[in-house]
């Protein structure tokens, strides 16, 4: 009789790692500008191992592991995926977490979010809106003036310090 109850349990966890299983982050990751609507083999192509994990399956890297996390440098944060300025220096504090934190993005309309219910938590996730990359969480217990922490992978992004864009090198 125990086993029977353990076999049912067994099969209803099954079942429910099915259906979590599932759900595709793809769906979720569309990109709003049609021309970086690419493929999973396209994207596996323009990206690292690493970055594919986390903008393309919404994987998160471990925390002070990226470079970007203690950088103090003045200048953009740009996406991984596409190169769009995503976060600027002005806004990026010390967050202890381990991750680079920002109290808001360098736009508005830079980054979507979206709740995300995964692993028991409800939190709200954040991606680049034109290419749909996931870049990480956004939580409201930053500091003033937004009283917002947006929680990012230092891997999604890439760092242009300010003046290197336009430098004329002698
Ligand atoms: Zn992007």
């Amino acid at each position: 009789m125990q086993r029977n109850l353990i076999l049912i349990l067994a099969a209803a966890l099954a079942l429910l790692a099915a259906c979590a299983g599932s759900r595709s982050p793809a769906e979720h990751n569309r990109a709003a500008d049609s021309a970086w609507q690419l493929s999973e083999e396209e994207w596996r192509v323009r990206l690292s191992a690493e970055e594919f994990r986390v903008l393309r399956e919404e994987g998160t890297e471990r925390s002070f592991t990226s470079p970007l996390n203690a950088n103090k440098r003045e200048g953009v944060y740009a996406c991984a995926g596409c190169g769009q300025d995503l976060f600027s220096s002005g806004d990026k504090f010390d967050s202890g977490t381990g991750w680079p934190s920002f109290i808001r993005p360098a736009a508005d309309e830079a980054v979507a979010e979206r709740v995300d219910r995964r692993f028991g938590m409800k939190r709200t996730e954040v991606h680049c809106r034109r290419c749909g990359g996931h870049l990480g969480h956004v939580f409201a217990d930053g500091p003033p003036p937004t009283g917002l922490r947006y929680c990012i992978n230092g891997v999604a992004l890439s760092f242009e310090e300010e003046g290197s864009r336009t430098e004329i090198t002698e």
